[in-house]
């Protein structure tokens, strides 16, 4: 078949080290390979972060796409407390929809598309009203907009709430400091800007915020993250059948974009951006 050319934020063509490393081995997942398979992704993910082991955060992996993801923290996280879904495109509203049925606390503070967040805005809605956390989209993949975390991290921290951000389309292509940002959990997924397969995401938060879930009723079954979090703790094993050929490609992308470095990766990412834009508006 001819190679097709992807330009979306996801999915995005894969290298071959990745495409193949799905058929790495038949392995078993409740076996010791897999622990130490899971175990080498976390280490990755948190590296990814400028994060080393023991850095106070731990990351758990789903068989599920980054809405799994969302999903999990969404329900898993904030109990019946008020939160606050800040939303300038698309993936904003899905985080509100979300998050709407599984808390009636749910508020909505929404900008228009492509427009950067007022600030004074969010921090009045904060002064307003009763809000232990605050949710947003770090790039908003609809429009294109990424919108800076450390602003509202900062006013939410200064109001008590907790902050939590749907990072699923810049993981990989963007720095983003989890504490500068005062982020307490943030999502993403396989096949976005960390190029492996799709249908796998992820969870990184603060270890002492991951350790107080198990004191919140359960939401959901498959996406409770004090499941996760326990499982990996206690075992290094996810809770149920993992799709393991995927963990494989994961580890594998992870490798690859570890060795070329984040740095050098993002750049060369914005410079391709750049590149097309050129070329498909004639500006920028
Ligand atoms: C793609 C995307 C999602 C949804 O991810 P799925 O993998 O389709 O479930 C959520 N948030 C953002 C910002 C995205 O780009």
């Amino acid at each position: 078949m001819k190679e097709q050319l992807l330009f979306t934020p996801g999915p995005v063509n894969m290298a071959p080290s990745v495409r193949s490393a799905i058929g790495k081995n038949d392995i078993c997942h409740r076996e010791v390979e897999f622990e130490i398979l899971l175990k080498s992704i976390e280490t990755k993910i948190l590296k990814l972060f400028q994060l080393e082991e023991k850095s106070g955060y731990r990351a758990v992996v789903i068989t599920g796409s980054g809405t799994a993801a969302n999903e999990a923290i969404l329900s898993s996280v904030v109990g019946d407390q008020h939160i606050l879904v800040i939303s300038n495109g698309e993936f904003g509203e899905r985080l509100h929809a979300i998050s709407a049925i599984h808390n009636k606390n749910t508020h909505l503070l929404e900008f228009p598309w492509g427009e950067e967040l007022d600030l004074a805005r969010i921090e009045a809605y904060l002064k307003g009203h009763p809000i232990d956390v605050v949710a947003m989209v770090h790039h908003e993949t609809s429009s294109g907009m990424l919108n800076s975390l450390e602003n509202v991290g900062a006013i939410s921290k200064a109001n008590g709430a907790m902050f939590i951000v749907d990072c699923v389309s810049s993981v990989g292509a963007e720095v983003i400091n989890l504490k500068k940002c005062d982020i307490a959990f943030c999502s993403s997924s396989s096949s976005k800007a960390l190029a492996s397969h799709a249908g796998l995401s992820f969870v990184i938060g603060k270890t002492p915020e991951f350790e107080k879930l198990k004191d919140l009723p359960a939401k959901t079954a498959y996406l409770n993250l004090a499941t996760f979090y326990h499982f990996l703790k206690t075992r290094s094993q996810t809770p149920n059948t993992p799709a393991t050929p995927l963990f494989f490609a994961l580890e594998q992308s992870l490798i690859d974009i570890l060795e070329e470095g984040t740095l050098k990766r993002f750049a060369s990412l914005r410079n391709k951006a750049r590149f097309c834009g050129k070329g498909c508006c004639g500006s920028v």
